[in-house]
């Protein structure tokens, strides 16, 4: 498989580069083709700007538009083409994050949102009152996998189901589905590293162990089973879950997971 690692973390000697590199040698070990775009060793410009679209000629930016426009007219910049033509190399993606209030860093939604050119991972089929675009398992990404790398400060009890921070599948859910299943991605679990504050040589190795198992895996493991947005399960066009889908007692995200 050909991977692209993206990869957020101000510091090269941390605990996620050290989990990113132990996952390129096994992806490599395993006979894989590796890209890395480490945004911070990049100077990735996180923030969309005027400077995004520079055959931009009305006076007023209107981020959507202007994304259309240059993703149309192939003018967007050098750096936001180079990120669209690796995502359209690789067969998976891996996003590999501190989580930093909940959330990716700034750098990494900020790749997110200029990469994701409109007419690209949005804008894309159909938008009408009987089909609202290719999107949610359909997309220009269809076919390709991806995952996320995570490492929490937070303890994973933290994240249980009944834990004060909320469910670590709920908390990522606005990127594994949003942003990965939103373009067409099949999206493979998650894998999430706890307490990593307190990190010593042997929480180290577990936790590679575990990681290079995935790694060996990512051909193989079955993705998030979300339901197809065209699938039959939404009423077009409100997207609402028709009723009586889900097992009794579903509720909040899981809704949209088959089964
Ligand atoms: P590092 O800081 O590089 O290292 C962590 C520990 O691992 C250190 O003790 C280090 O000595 C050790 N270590 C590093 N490399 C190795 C190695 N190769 N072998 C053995 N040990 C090693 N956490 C949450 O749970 N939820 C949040 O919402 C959240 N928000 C945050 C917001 C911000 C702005 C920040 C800065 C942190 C936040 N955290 C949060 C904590 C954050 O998730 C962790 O600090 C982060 O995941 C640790 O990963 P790191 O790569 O930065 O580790």
């Amino acid at each position: 498989m050909k991977v692209l690692i993206v990869f957020a973390h101000p510091e090269p000697h941390s605990l996620s580069a050290a989990l990113r590199d132990v996952a390129i040698r096994e992806l490599e070990t395993a006979g894989h083709e590796v890209r890395v775009s480490d945004l911070y060793a990049m100077n990735w410009k996180a923030q969309v700007d005027r400077a995004d679209f520079p055959a931009l000629t009305e006076d007023r930016l209107m981020p959507a538009a202007a994304s259309k426009h240059a993703f149309a007219t192939g003018t967007l910049t050098d750096d936001v083409k180079a990120e669209i033509d690796k995502l359209l190399w690789a067969d998976l993606l891996i996003l590999h994050f501190p989580l930093w209030w909940y959330a990716m860093p700034a750098i990494l939604k900020g790749w997110v949102d200029r990469v994701y050119a409109y007419g690209f991972a949005y804008g894309v089929g159909e938008h009408s009152d009987t089909r609202w675009g290719d999107r949610f398992g359909e997309g220009t990404l269809a076919g390709k996998r991806a995952m996320l790398i995570v490492t929490a400060g937070g303890w994973e009890e933290h994240y249980s189901p009944r834990g004060v921070n909320g469910p670590i599948d709920d908390l990522l859910f606005p990127i594994t589905h949003n942003i990965l299943y939103y373009p067409g991605f099949d999206v493979l679990p998650s894998f999430v590293t706890y307490s990593t504050d307190r990190f010593d040589d042997a929480r180290f190795e577990a936790a590679a162990e575990a990681l290079r198992q995935r790694m060996r895996d990512v051909e193989t493991t079955a993705p998030i089973p979300y339901r197809k947005q065209n699938g039959g399960d939404y009423v077009i066009p409100t997207m609402q879950l028709k009723p009586g889908l889900e097992a009794p007692g579903t509720s909040g995200f899981a809704l949209h997971r088959r089964g």
